[in-house]
């Protein structure tokens, strides 16, 4: 079956030539796209072939979110925790934690459907997601992968791996995900941070992944205690800490945010093939600071779980980066781009060029190739989704998930999320 677009405006997203043309999508995780003069005459189509008449409008790859935590969706406006966090650990004690204790399967299930909702009608066709829910490790990591599949997105997923609720708790995780990558699924190996994780944990994380041969995926300095962690227990820095275990030596590992690294550190992981993951909202929300990337060429964008839309995020990361690091429109659409660089050179499936975005974008001024950087920096909205296509299938069409009831996905999430926090009630 192969889905035929005419009347499109396409945007090459590598080169950023436009060109007026028809194209063929084939389906599937390795699907290509053909550029055509015009889309074959009925007769010469096969059967179950589909034609979209795009009226012009602008058609281009669609978008890949390098750091999630769908775990956190049910959390929308729920009770304040009984103590106020003052900091960033507090945060995590009083808000995350309390919230990940609870979680059982289907609250994750609900938690993937919704966030997979999200991202889709927002041209977001896949995710790298780092999990947590340690009283349902279990079989976690096939539930968000079926859940994502369900409405069409592909998933990259790790479980974060933590010493922080015991020894067995910890076991659990690593557990998770040698039978998740023994099944054949594709994913990394999570780990939650330096300072909830021995020495003992962290060398077993990075065997796992070796083992798989895959990358891990953690949290990296997010907030200066987690350095002054490292500092008091292991006698260096976060960024040493990771080079002397092996971690920063796997291919394809994410390190999430990287806020307070010293220049040393910088040059460690500059000089690995490890990729930063920023996340600049949930930077400042978490008021733990904002850092500049332009000391490594391998930065992708993500949302941390704030939301699930990645041109707020590019557009969050270009206006943080005007004060950090003097970050220019071109250089930010680089960095939103460059998480498929990653899942290409990593060999996942899932984001070929078979998965496209139209957008409705009306502009007031010319849109060309030489200012394409500057209507994607200010113009840019992801009201202007459309339609999505996802691996060569229709998943949004007009604004609408055409692939799952977006109304049971809804009323799953608020039943989920009502269980949810009633477990909550005096933890
Ligand atoms: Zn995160």
């Amino acid at each position: 079956m192969t889905l035929y677009l005419k009347n499109a405006r396409y945007l090459d997203y590598k080169t950023l030539e436009f060109s007026e043309t028809a194209l063929a999508v084939e389906a599937g995780p390795q699907g290509k796209i053909t550029l055509l003069k015009a889309v074959p005459p009925l007769a010469e189509r096969g059967p179950g072939d589909q034609v979209i008449d795009c009226g012009g409008k602008l058609v281009t790859k669609s978008f890949g979110c390098g750091h999630h935590h769908i775990y956190s969706v049910l959390s929308r406006g729920m009770p304040p925790s009984p103590v106020v966090p003052t900091n960033f650990v507090e945060v995590l004690e009083q808000v995350w934690w309390r919230l990940d204790k609870c979680l059982d399967n289907d609250m994750t299930e609900a938690s993937a459907l919704f966030a997979a909702m999200c991202c889709a009608k927002r041209g977001v066709t896949f995710v790298i997601d780092h999990h947590a829910a340690p009283f349902a490790v279990k079989g976690s990591l096939e539930t968000i992968a079926r859940a994502f599949e369900r409405v069409g997105l592909g998933h990259l997923l790790c479980y974060e791996i933590s010493d922080r609720d015991g020894q067995k708790i910890a076991e659990d995780g690593l557990a998770e995900h040698d039978a998740y990558l023994a099944s054949g699924r594709r994913g990394l190996v999570g780990l939650h941070a330096s300072f909830t994780l021995s020495d003992a944990t962290l060398k077993q994380a990075v065997d796992l992944a070796v083992k798989h041969k895959t990358g891990l995926h953690i949290h990296v300095a997010e907030a200066q205690s987690d350095q002054e962690n490292c500092l008091a227990k292991h006698g260096t820095r976060i960024g040493r800490r990771l080079e002397n275990c092996g971690l920063l030596a796997q291919p394809h590992t994410i390190l999430g945010h990287c806020v307070h690294l010293d220049d040393e550190e910088r040059k460690l992981i500059a000089a690995s093939q490890a990729w930063v993951a920023q996340s600049c909202e949930s930077n400042q929300n978490n008021n733990v600071g904002l850092s500049g990337y332009q000391w490594t060429p391998r930065v992708m964008l993500g949302v941390d779980g704030m939301h699930h839309d990645m041109i707020r995020s590019a557009q969050a990361a270009y206006m943080a980066g005007q004060n950090t690091e003097g970050l220019s429109p071109a250089a930010l659409y680089q960095r939103f781009r460059a998480v498929h660089e990653y899942l290409r050179a990593a060999n996942v499936p899932g984001d070929a060029d078979n998965n496209l975005v139209i957008l409705n974008y009306q502009s007031p001024t010319p849109l060309e190739r030489d200012n394409f950087p500057g209507h994607f920096a200010f113009g840019f909205s992801s009201g202007d989704v459309e339609t999505v296509i996802a691996q060569g299938r229709v998943i949004v069409e007009n604004g609408r998930l055409v692939s799952e009831d977006e109304s049971d996905i809804v009323a799953y999430a608020q039943q989920q999320a009502g269980r949810l926090w009633k477990a909550m009630q005096g933890k």
